[in-house]
């Protein structure tokens, strides 16, 4: 898909997040607060990326995972932007920005906190 392609598919929100790596402000997005049981998919292609049972409230605004759904659907890059070292985390599948992976996540899953943007998402119920 191109540029255009996902601009016509996708909101301005979802395409702002998925194509051009913005981060939506805390508390704001619809993921944030929401503990249905179900697959957490790519905004952009569907893929299925983040579970239910592994989304937890880190209190920072944003939906948290301590793992993905498989970890060969994800990709990570490392992020120097804005002056702080990250790892960005993107969709394997069509690359798409998904959010940031940071290491104080629980400490009994490995400490990894999957942190996404709820307009990179689409959730299906299980
Ligand atoms: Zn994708």
């Amino acid at each position: 898909m191109t540029n255009d392609d996902y601009k016509q598919k996708l909101s301005e929100e979802q395409y702002a997040v998925l194509r051009e790596s913005a981060t939506e402000p805390p508390f704001s997005g619809k993921f944030d607060d929401f503990w249905k049981t179900g697959d957490y998919k790519c905004g952009a292609c569907g893929t299925v990326l983040f579970k239910s049972n592994t989304k937890y409230d880190a209190g920072c605004g944003w939906p948290s995972f301590w793992d993905a759904a498989d970890n060969s659907k994800i990709k990570l890059i490392d992020d120097d932007s804005l002056g702080m070292q990250r790892t960005e985390v993107r969709c394997g599948v069509c690359d798409s920005h998904l959010g940031h992976l940071f290491n104080d996540g629980p400490v009994e899953h490995g400490r990894r906190r999957y942190c996404i943007n709820s307009a990179a998402l689409n959730f299906e119920d299980k």
